[in-house]
């Protein structure tokens, strides 16, 4: 068994290069991120406001979270209703950015995303598994992007979806959620000491993904990710 820690602010393409690798190795990929936006989705359907820690922190009893995957394909699952394909809205990340930086709510997520490195290999993407979650990982990758590059590819992924944006708004939004993430007390967005960096703003995909796994293969070998 493995676990590989892949952190990074928004928009580095954790994600992508997470699937290709997960597929690669036949491991599991974990999208931690989508914990957080469900918990925001929940929050903006019950008309709650964003800043509103109190009322946040009162509702997480009535939250049960859970992540399915099938053919390596994760489904998050929220009271019962599998939420995935509602929560990739810019709106829902902003929502999910506020939540996130709650103690009760990152204490509230801990185990379920424990649960599933425990149970399988994995690489899982997120801002703190090389620092909180997983700080055994056998590999922690900080993948980077420049501000610039990452809103770019964001812009043209949402134009693609028909979500209407400019590239200045989407640009803000990520200048702001880094600074969310990065600046918050607890968890915030940081390498770990023993992360190896990735920075990606002049590759594409396919020199990311191998980039990804020279840094995996000069950490354990083939025979460990079983
Ligand atoms: O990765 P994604 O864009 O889906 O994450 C949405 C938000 O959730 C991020 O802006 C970040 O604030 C938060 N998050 C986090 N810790 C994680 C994953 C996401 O704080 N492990």
């Amino acid at each position: 068994m493995i676990k590989i820690a892949l952190d990074g602010p928004s928009g580095a393409g954790k994600s992508t290069v997470a699937k290709a690798v997960a597929k690669r190795l036949s491991i599991v990929y974990v999208d931690t991120g989508a914990l957080y936006r469900s918990i925001g989705l929940f929050i903006k359907r019950l008309g709650i406001d964003k800043s509103d820690k109190e009322s946040i922190i009162s509702q997480l009893k009535n939250i049960e979270l859970s992540l399915q995957f099938k053919e390596g394909v994760q489904s998050v699952i929220l009271n019962g209703e599998d939420v995935s394909g509602l929560i990739r809205t810019g709106e829902i990340a902003m929502y999910a950015s506020a939540v996130s930086a709650i103690p009760e709510v990152r204490a509230f997520l801990l185990d379920t995303q424990r649960d599933i490195a425990h149970k399988n290999s994995v690489i899982m993407d997120g801002r703190d598994i090389g620092t909180v979650i997983l700080p055994d990982a056998e590999v922690k990758i900080f993948m980077i992007a420049s501000p610039e590059a990452r809103a770019k590819r964001r812009y043209l992924e949402l134009i693609e979806k028909g979500e209407g944006c400019t590239y200045e708004g989407v640009l803000a939004d990520i200048i702001e959620r880094d600074k969310n993430d990065s600046t918050r007390a607890v968890a915030p967005a940081i390498p770990a000491e023993d992360a190896i960096f990735l920075d990606n703003s002049d590759l594409d995909i396919e020199g990311t993904v191998n980039k990804a796994l020279e840094i995996i293969f000069s950490k354990v070998g083939a025979e460990d990710i079983k």
